[in-house]
């Protein structure tokens, strides 16, 4: 059974809805709100735009699996991302009720388990692609009878050990990478990935689903807190914010075409470009009161005793990512930088 939420959508959807509720007339409301299943423990499908669906895992926008997109053609699915991997079954399932189309491509927008747990399980719920060429990356043939998984190379790096840390099994790496700025496929519809370098980590995309207007883009944003950012893995500040900037430069806001650009983050509720807006903003200024009291000599104790992200805790702080957590994590991520003037630059 499906039933609106507009609770989920962006604010204009809620106004739109709260209006229609008031007045009992939708002779001026907008295009009703997106649909959202409401499945308890479950996957629930939000149809976002065109031919694009968020998967939102159980626990609704608190949820800690990461979204899974999915996209449709006539021929084929894509997703993005695949979840944690321990509620498989319940993601295919979802899968299925939003398209019977084959699973023929697994976009990673980073190696993050949250993202890649289920690449395995997922990739052999599907098939290999054939027939036509998917774009200038490498492609492995022997993927076995399921899915392709894409990602940036220092993704399959991560994954595979060649950074460190245990490899993931065979099944759950990608089998075709690339390493340029950009890499596109098609699935009825142009599918881009940016490479947007040292951001959450070394190895993030943004997928831009062209004619839908949908972009997915990782934990690059997120709803539910303070961006990840995971300095040992090649993350920083200064890259997160360029890669916001960079979703910015992507989308277009709803007042200029109808419906405007929708995001999918990697976790929380689907946003618009004002959400991006506000978050890429928050981090700016955070980001610059960590500096300037850097710049003046002061230690992080000194710092933290400041508290340079007082305004934004409220919202943006959760248990185990506190505020004190991620002034700490600038302050090791400016060091960084200015003393490697490549990431200082990286726009
Ligand atoms: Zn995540």
């Amino acid at each position: 059974m499906r039933r609106r939420v507009p609770c989920l959508v962006g604010v204009t959807a809620v106004a739109a809805f709260v209006a229609l509720a008031r007045t009992g007339t939708d002779a001026q409301a907008p295009a009703p709100a997106p649909a959202l299943e409401n499945r308890a423990n479950d996957f629930n499908a939000f149809t976002v735009q065109g031919a694009v669906t968020a998967l939102i895992g159980p626990g609704g926008n608190a949820s800690t699996q990461g979204n899974i997109t999915v996209q449709v053609s006539d021929d084929a699915t894509v997703l993005v991302d695949s979840g944690r991997g321990d509620a498989n079954d319940r993601a295919i399932a979802a899968i299925r009720r939003v398209s019977n189309r084959p699973v023929r491509f697994i976009i990673n927008t980073q190696a993050g388990r949250d993202h890649t747990g289920g690449n395995e399980a997922l990739a052999k719920s599907g098939r290999p692609y054939g027939g036509r060429a998917s774009g200038a990356g490498f492609l492995i043939a022997d993927q076995g009878a399921g899915a392709t998984i894409i990602a940036h190379e220092n993704v399959l790096a991560r994954l595979g050990g060649a950074k460190g840390g245990a490899p993931a099994p065979f099944g759950m790496l990608p089998g075709e990478t690339y390493f340029t700025p950009e890499h596109e496929l098609f699935n009825g519809e142009a599918i881009q990935l940016f490479h947007t370098p040292a951001a959450i980590t070394d190895g993030d995309s943004l997928v831009f689903f062209r004619r839908s207007d949908v972009i997915s883009t990782g934990d690059v944003f997120t709803t539910q807190s303070y961006p990840r950012i995971d300095l040992a893995a090649g993350g920083s500040i200064n890259g997160e914010i360029a890669a916001l900037n960079r979703i910015l430069d992507l989308a277009i806001p709803r007042a200029t075409q109808e419906g405007g650009t929708y995001i999918i983050p990697g976790h929380g509720r689907v946003s618009d470009e004002a959400d991006v807006v506000e978050y890429r903003d928050m981090l700016v200024i955070i980001r610059d009161r960590v500096q300037d009291l850097l710049k003046k000599g002061q230690t992080l104790a000194q710092i933290q005793a400041t508290k340079p992200s007082f305004d934004y805790d409220r919202r943006y702080a959760v248990a185990g990512y506190t505020g004190e957590q991620f002034v700490s994590l600038i302050v090791d991520s400016l060091k960084a930088s200015a003393a490697t003037p490549a990431v200082r630059s990286a726009r």
